[in-house]
């Protein structure tokens, strides 16, 4: 296969493709040629439709890489991890060690992931939290002149939560706050991209349900949600069990995370307000993978599989309706690695249902075209940035195929890679 040249020193890259996932189409394209620098994309061209000569080199007729058999897709886009946690470490007490290191030296082994997921083929993450600025310290590092290979970041720094309930490792309480405008305000200042909400509790696992009553009334949500427009931000909420989900939706949240629980008519309203459903299976079915390790029982692997089961119903019919459905793993949860976490909750949606082509989309355009990331990410479109995936096996065969052999361009930079992807410290 012809290798693809990097897009650098002013140069201007054609490349034809068999077969095009823009990041929005419910059917891919074929035939497609695109043309773009280091920086975006300048043109895309189907059905073989050529480039305009005064995009080309003079005298240029052919593209400068064709790969008919080859799938042109964007950059993926993580839209849920914490980068302040190991993702892959295994061990408890490894894993609870970690976390009392001081921020310095989190934000320093979180450093060290940017590189590997771009390779990965990471275009972009939206991170979902964390106390000790991690997320805020590498979105700032993005929009600096001093940026690394990275993905784009951004955070929402401290997440909210009501004092002494769940959240505590990632949160600040709305307690230390006059009001919930005054809690919103400090996390603005902070340099928070966005606001994450922390409105219910989490699954208990022994007795298959969330047996705590929600953290927030409605009310509460409506005003941190309220208090987040004011100042140009959308607002993400932690929600699982039904009540608690209906309060976040209520109260107008962008979108809801996990979602474990979600009644059937909740869809409908998902649906009609635009707000995202981020479904993240990876965390509970590695507790299932891991369930020796964790100590599970027969009954408690029981009930997670029979969690994990109703979450894919839900899923499939969220698509089926029309409810916009984001991908994220909520990397950084007990063997969830950064990168290929990412890839396996890909995996588990397909194995719950969804078509490949809705995967892709999930994990790219509809992302970029709900979440307002800063950066024209998740499209394979003019004006959109040169962050793309070039498959040799077509991901519509089996969404797994993204983790196999394959080309990250990024930014115009090229990086081979295969499925023996080094994971270590993700
Ligand atoms: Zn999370």
């Amino acid at each position: 296969m012809t290798p693809i040249p990097a897009a650098n020193a002013g140069r201007r890259i054609w490349l034809h493709v068999g077969t095009l996932l823009d990041g929005t189409c419910t059917q891919p394209a074929h035939d497609v040629d695109v043309v773009y620098d280091a920086r975006e994309i300048l043109f895309v061209g189907l059905n073989g439709q050529t480039p305009p000569r005064d995009l080309l080199s003079a005298g240029q007729s052919a593209p400068d890489a064709s790969l008919p058999d080859a799938t042109l897709l964007p950059g993926l886009i993580e839209a849920h991890a914490h980068f302040f946690l190991e993702g892959g470490e295994l061990n408890a007490d490894k894993r609870a060690a970690y976390l009392q290191q001081s921020p310095d030296r989190l934000l320093e082994l979180a450093r060290t992931r940017l590189e590997p997921l771009v390779r990965f083929g990471i275009a972009g993450v939206r991170d979902a939290g964390d106390k000790d600025g991690v997320g805020l310290a590498l979105s700032r590092l993005y929009k600096s002149a001093a940026r690394p290979l990275m993905p784009y970041v951004d955070s929402p720094g401290a997440a909210l939560h009501h004092r002494g309930r769940y959240g505590t490792f990632m949160a600040d309480a709305l307690e230390n706050f006059p009001s919930p405008r005054a809690c919103v305000e400090a996390r603005v200042q902070a340099g928070a991209d966005r606001i994450k909400l922390i409105p219910t509790g989490i699954i208990n696992f022994k007795q298959g349900a969330v047996t705590s009553e929600p953290q927030m009334t409605t009310e509460e949500v409506a005003a941190l949600v309220e208090a987040a427009k004011s100042f140009g931000r959308q607002t993400f909420a932690h929600a699982s069990g039904d009540t608690g989900i209906d309060r976040a939706i209520d109260g107008e949240v962008d979108s809801i995370e996990h979602g474990f629980f979600l009644r059937d008519d909740q869809l409908a309203k998902l649906r009609d307000r635009k707000t995202a459903w981020v479904p993240t299976f990876a965390p509970v079915q590695r507790q299932i993978d891991h369930a020796q390790i964790m100590g599970w029982d027969a009954t408690i692997i029981g009930n997670l599989r029979r969690i994990l089961d109703r979450h894919g119903e839900s899923l499939v019919k969220a698509h089926q309706q029309g409810v916009l459905i984001v991908a994220g793993s909520d990397a950084g949860s007990y063997a969830v690695a950064h990168g290929t976490g990412f890839l396996y909750e890909l995996e588990l949606m397909e194995k719950a249902g969804l078509p490949a082509i809705a995967i892709v989309n999930a994990a790219t355009g509809t992302s970029a075209g709900r979440f307002a990331y800063q950066e024209k990410l998740g499209r394979i479109a003019t004006g959109y940035r040169s962050r793309f995936i070039v498959t040799h096996r077509s991901p519509l065969e089996t969404i797994s195929n993204l983790g196999r052999k394959r080309t990250v361009v990024f930014d115009g930079e090229v990086f081979e890679i295969d499925e023996t992807f080094d994971a270590s410290g993700l």
